[in-house]
């Protein structure tokens, strides 16, 4: 696990080649994603080293629901029933009304190469034996309104990734948490580290999801937290033109 500070009261933590964010206002904390099944501990752990319990977490809000960001979640439920809000879309995604995510034949496929087997190996010691995580209880929320929590996050238009993809805009610190639409590094990725796209293999509509980005290169945003890759600093219009480019 890794920790590192990207605004006031803003940290990103990396745990199984996976982000999830701490989003703290004064004691209280809103978390952004959860990582793997298999990074619970280490969830409950970046809010012990900085300094928070488990009580002043307020909520869960999500990008997406694939294993990687919403594993941790049931593991922090059985000990506190803690809220969890995401785009209306992406709440059905999460409920498994339906299921948008890489198939296990498609996994094994990645295993052609040695940085390919090393990343399914991780992946599956992140995994089992919780091969599947179906949220019954998540609220929908509409787009452009900041929620009542701590952090104030909005909740903005970056489907594509899956339909219901939402990215997390901090207005007041120039921070936009992009999920998977708008990641900075991947085990898989063939490109150096910086603003890119996943590979193809993830996304079910990439598309859509360029264009979702494009239309939020205007957003006075000067701090990308990815879902998969380290921080990138500079203005979001030059990011997503790197990344589409
Ligand atoms: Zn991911």
């Amino acid at each position: 696990m890794r920790i590192v500070e990207v605004a006031g009261g803003v940290h990103l933590v990396t745990g199984t080649n996976v982000n999830w964010v701490v989003l703290a206002e004064g004691s209280a904390v809103t978390l952004v994603d959860a990582g793997y099944p298999n990074d619970a501990r280490a969830l409950l752990a970046s809010l012990d080293a900085l300094g928070h319990r488990l009580e002043d977490v307020e909520a869960v809000v999500l990008t997406h629901a694939h294993l990687d960001h919403v594993g941790g979640v049931p593991a922090l439920r059985r000990r506190r029933p803690l809220p969890v809000l995401t785009s209306h879309e992406e709440a059905r995604h999460a409920r498994r009304e339906y299921l948008e995510q890489m198939s296990v034949p498609r996994m094994l496929a990645q295993g052609g190469t040695p940085q390919g087997r090393r990343w399914i190996a991780q992946t599956l010691r992140a995994v089992l034996p919780h091969a599947s995580a179906r949220l019954r209880e998540v609220t929908g929320v509409p787009f452009g309104e900041p929620l009542h929590l701590p952090g104030a996050p909005v909740p903005v238009d970056l489907a594509g990734h899956t339909p219901g993809h939402t990215g997390w805009l901090l207005p007041q610190r120039g921070v936009l948490v992009s999920g998977d639409a708008l990641v900075t590094d991947h085990p898989l990725s063939a490109r150096a580290p910086g603003p890119q796209l996943l590979p193809s293999a993830f996304s079910s509509d990439e598309p859509t999801m360029a264009a979702r980005l494009q239309a939020l290169r205007d957003l006075p945003v000067d701090v990308v937290v990815p879902g998969h890759g380290p921080v990138h600093r500079g203005p979001l219009a030059a990011a997503i033109d790197a990344a589409l480019g």
